[in-house]
């Protein structure tokens, strides 16, 4: 069975577009599929950030993650900081990339000539998510277009380690996510939703309560005309909506436009589709927050786990590399 590997950011807020092309995959999958599912501490440390924001943020993602179905008896689930060996195996990657290599990240680029002080990790954080992946022998990695050059590194990387040093690591595979499933801002449907562009009123957040869910969804940009049809290029707005009326459905757009002629009556489709997908994870969340034992004993019990399967890796790869055993 091959195992497949998503970690998430605990930078933002997650939002609609998250569960559509990321979660609700995942609770799919694991039924059929290896699962790991982990939230990506670290990463968030390689920008600008408060340390009590993160920490709040961890346990937020964490909590989410569980109230929308992911199973820790069906999937390994954990906190990438409570995994040490990320970062053990992180500095033995650091020895097999080259500085050039790093350098060329478009993300890096882009991100460190925001302005400000750029930090050691941004450049590395690709290397630091190979670690991620080859740790546990991910053989499929749900990449979007962002993230495609990263998993090209980790891909190189696990291919140098075990030419010059003996076979270590599963090379792994990235897997695209449906382009249909991707869910473009309300506000502006040229771009993708996401949690790092502050947009208050084009991106439904997982925990927005169903009236603001609502608002937001009426309130979202159309197009000229009135006809309701799927044309992604020609009709952004509408196809947008289209889209997430499909994923929250099981439909197609293509099918979903047939149903509506009027861009009103679409909308008021959008907003029951969406907060019959979203309410229930809401108030899920609600009681998993309210009593938070559970999270922290999930995220306990999978840390052990991640440990072991981790540690015997890092073991191979000592050894490999050429560290003398404990
Ligand atoms: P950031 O802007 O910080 O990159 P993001 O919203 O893109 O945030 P990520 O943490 O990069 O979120 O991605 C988590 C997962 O959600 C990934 O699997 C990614 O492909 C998926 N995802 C993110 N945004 C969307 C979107 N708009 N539509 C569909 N899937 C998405
Ligand atoms: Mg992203």
């Amino acid at each position: 069975m091959p195992r497949r590997l998503t970690g998430f950011t605990p930078s933002g807020d997650l939002h609609l577009g998250n569960y559509i092309g990321a979660i609700a995959p995942i609770v799919a999958a694991q039924q059929v599929t290896d699962t790991v599912v982990f939230i990506s501490d670290l990463h968030a440390l390689t920008l600008e950030h408060d340390p009590e924001q993160v920490r709040r943020r961890t346990l937020e993602f964490a909590t989410l993650l569980l109230a929308a179905g992911a199973d820790p008896d069906r999937c390994l689930f954990f906190v990438q900081s409570h995994v040490p060996q990320h970062t053990e195996l992180h500095y033995l990657l650091e020895c097999t990339t080259g500085y050039g290599e790093a350098q060329r990240m478009i993300q890096f680029k882009e991100k460190s000539q925001r302005g400000g002080p750029v930090r050691l990790s941004l450049l590395t954080y690709p290397v630091l998510m190979a670690a991620d992946i080859l740790l546990y022998d991910a053989d499929e990695v749900p990449v979007g277009d962002d993230q495609s050059q990263h998993l090209e590194l980790a891909r190189d990387v696990a291919e140098r380690f075990n030419g010059r040093y003996g076979p270590t690591f599963t090379v792994p595979k990235a897997v695209m996510p449906p382009v249909a499933a991707r869910v473009m801002d309300l506000a502006a449907p040229d771009r993708k939703m996401s949690k790092s562009v502050p947009s208050p009123t084009g991106v439904l957040r997982l925990l927005d309560e169903p009236q603001v869910l609502r608002r937001k969804i009426m309130r979202a940009v159309t197009d000229t005309g009135t006809e309701v049809v799927y044309d992604p290029e020609g009709k952004p707005g509408v196809s947008n909506l289209l889209t997430i009326l499909a994923a929250c459905t099981g439909d197609t757009p293509q099918r979903a436009a047939e149903r509506f002629d009027r861009y009103g009556v679409l909308k008021e489709a959008v907003a029951d589709a969406v907060v019959a997908t979203l309410a229930p994870v809401r108030e899920r969340y609600l009681e998993l927050a309210d009593d938070p034992g559970y999270v922290h004993s999930a995220l306990r019990d999978g840390a052990e786990r991640a440990r072991d399967l981790a540690a015997e890796k890092i073991r191979q790869a000592k050894s490999a590399i050429g560290l003398l055993p404990t």
